[in-house]
This record gives C-alpha cells, structure tokens and sequence, in this order.
C-alpha cells in the first residue's frame, strides 16, 4: 500500500472513534437499562460530550496533525537513506574507476619510461657519429655536406633534450628523482650554467648579465645538480622566448630564511589568460607556439616539482609582449636544521 492510501485508511478510522464511542456508550447504557429514560438521557449526552471532546483532542490539538508530521519525519529519513546509500555505491564506484584510471597512468608512465630510454642509446650512439664526421675524424668533409651534418647534429641533439625532459617529467611524477642534499652557492652554480650557455646566448645574439648581490648570497640547502637544471631551464626559456637584441638579468636576494632568485627577460611573455597553466605539464602558450616550435612544455612542470622537494616556491610575474621575470625560493642553510652532519657546515 502506498503511503498516501496508509494515511488515508488512518484519517478515516481516527475519524470514526468518536462515532464508535458515542454508540458503545449510548447503546451500552440502553441495553444495561432497557426502561430507564432518565439514565438514556444521562448516558447519550455523557456519550456526546465523550465524543466531542474526542473529536477535539483529536483534530483541534492536533493529535492527528502529529502523525502526519510523523509520517513525513519518517519519509523525509527514508529518502535521505536512500540517497546516503546510492552515495556510498558512487563513491565506491568513483574509487573503482580512479583506480583503474590510476593504472593506466602508471602503463603509461612505464611505456613512455622504456621508450624513452630504448631512444636514449641510440640517440647518443648517433651523436657519437655525428660529432666523429664534423671533427672531421673520418675524413675531411666540404662545407656543403659540413652544414647537412651539423643540422643533423642539432636535431639530434632536440631529440636527445626531449627524451631527457620525457624521463625527468616521469621521475618526478613517480617521486623517483634522486634528490643529494648539500650546503651550495648559488653563485656557483650560477657561474657554471652561464658558461655552459653564453655559446646559445650569442647565436640568439642575447646577452646574461649576473647581477652583483648574487657573488655574496649565503650558502642555501640544495641539490646543486637540480638547481642548475632549473637555472638551466629558465636561462633556456629566456633565450627562446626573447627577440634580439636583448638581456637576461639573474638577481638574488636573501629574504627571511630563504634565498629568492630572479630571471628576467625583455621578451614576448605570457598572455594573461594562458598563465594559470604554464606549469602545467606539456603547456605552451599560443606566443610561445608561433616564435619558437622547439619545446615540450615540461621544463618548467619538472623545476616546480625540484623547487618544491627543496621546500621553496616558484612563480613569475609577466605581461604579453612586456617580458616577464621566474623567481624561485631555496632554503638558506643556516636557517635549515636538516643538513647533513658529515657536511661540517650546519650552523647554529
Ligand atoms: P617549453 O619551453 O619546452 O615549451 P616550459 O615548461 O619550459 O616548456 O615552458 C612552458 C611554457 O611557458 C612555454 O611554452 C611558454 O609558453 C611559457 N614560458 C616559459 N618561460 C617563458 C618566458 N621566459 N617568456 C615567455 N613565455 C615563457
């Protein structure tokens, strides 16, 4: 029976008591007394005013009004049961797809892992080769098949950087990057990736300049290796996304209990709309697409990944067409409990 009929079935009988108690009373007194009028007399008003006050009780105090609330109190937490199961099945469900969709990423992340490092060998093998014929080691080479080869040279070379950035964007995402913390300069680190980069600097015909403030910054809690790959990535960035001629500005400052690093360039930047995803993995702006074609898009998801394992933060301040400037946080060490004893330069 539906609940709307239940409720009906109790209105009607509820409404039937007072009725049912008049004639128990009435009837019961003319059969007690078959010839006693008096005792009728009595014994039907008794019976009437028993049954309106029933009828009051009942409809005017709102007995009845209390089933009905009863009645919707009990179908409101029938529904909300009904709805907190059909919750748990989702959620269970929900659980379910995330785990799959989880395993998939990790066949995924083991696929692009395998293929990356089967292109590694070669790739390098190639290289190899390469650089044997420009040398000129197996033979002198004319100008013409010179400039074939050295366009094969740096296409491989693109190849080699990409396969790089692939296995670095997989290690971070697996937490398997290896992290060896010691007390660094920035300055250092800072002179050795200048080096390495003033050859790509002039072809762009793009200049560094270091900033002064950075040859007396104290000594910082990192992994030198992984802050030059980010340093690396930003220098990189810098060139790419610049037009000549212009200057990369590297500043660094001591804030608090942490250094704070700036790269700045004067290049074409990063429209407003697009820069909530730019550490975002394989992001490219649209600008960044139409100047340089060259890219990934994971440098910069991978540098997040090493400044954050550092416990420092990362972001950049930019306008289109108006340059824009990455600042990266990194633990100054004196301030930083956690280094390493045998390194002999924790402070107190
Ligand atoms: P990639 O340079 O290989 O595309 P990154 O992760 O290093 O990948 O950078 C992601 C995107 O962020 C770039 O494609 C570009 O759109 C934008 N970007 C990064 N650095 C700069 C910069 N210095 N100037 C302008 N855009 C930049």
């Amino acid at each position: 029976m539906s609940n709307e009929k239940k409720l009906h079935v109790r209105y009607t009988l509820l409404a039937l008591i007072p009725l049912v108690l008049f004639f128990v009373i009435a009837g019961g007194t003319v059969l007690y007394s078959p010839h006693n009028n008096t005792t009728h007399l009595i014994s039907f008003f008794l019976a009437l005013t028993l049954s309106i006050i029933f009828e009051l009780l009942i409809f005017r105090f709102q007995i009845l009004p209390n089933f009905v609330e009863l009645d919707k109190t009990r179908q409101i937490s029938l529904e909300l049961e009904q709805g907190a199961r059909l919750l748990v099945r989702r959620d269970l469900e929900l659980t379910r797809v995330n785990d799959q969709l989880s395993e998939l990423d990790a066949a995924k992340a083991g696929f692009i892992t395998v293929v990356a490092h089967q292109l590694r060998t070669p790739l390098s093998g190639v290289k190899w080769t390469l650089n044997l014929l420009l040398k000129g080691d197996l033979g002198a080479l004319n100008e013409e098949q010179k400039g074939f080869l050295l366009k094969a040279y740096e296409s491989n070379d693109r190849m080699i950087s990409l396969v790089n950035d692939m296995l670095g964007a997989d290690r971070v995402e697996s937490g398997s990057l290896n992290y060896s913390f010691s007390a660094v300069l920035f300055a250092d680190v800072a002179h050795k990736v200048l080096q390495e980069m003033l050859p790509l600097a002039k072809a762009r015909k793009l200049s560094f300049r270091l900033e002064p403030e950075i040859e007396h910054l104290p000594q910082v809690y990192a992994d030198p290796e992984r802050v030059r790959a980010v340093l690396q990535n930003l220098l990189e960035n810098s060139l790419k996304y610049s037009l000549p001629p212009g200057e990369v500005v590297i500043s660094g400052k001591a804030e608090g209990t942490f250094v704070r690093i700036g790269v700045t360039d004067s290049g074409i930047g990063i429209p407003r709309d697009e820069q909530k995803n730019v550490f975002e993995r394989f992001f490219r702006a649209e600008n960044a697409l139409k100047l340089e074609t060259e890219g990934t898009g994971l440098g910069l998801f991978i540098a997040k990944s090493i400044i954050k394992r550092h416990g420092g933060k990362i972001w950049f301040e930019s306008d289109e067409n108006r340059g824009a400037t990455f600042f990266f946080t990194l633990p100054i060490v004196k301030f930083n409990g956690q280094l390493p004893r045998k390194e002999g330069t924790m402070s107190t």
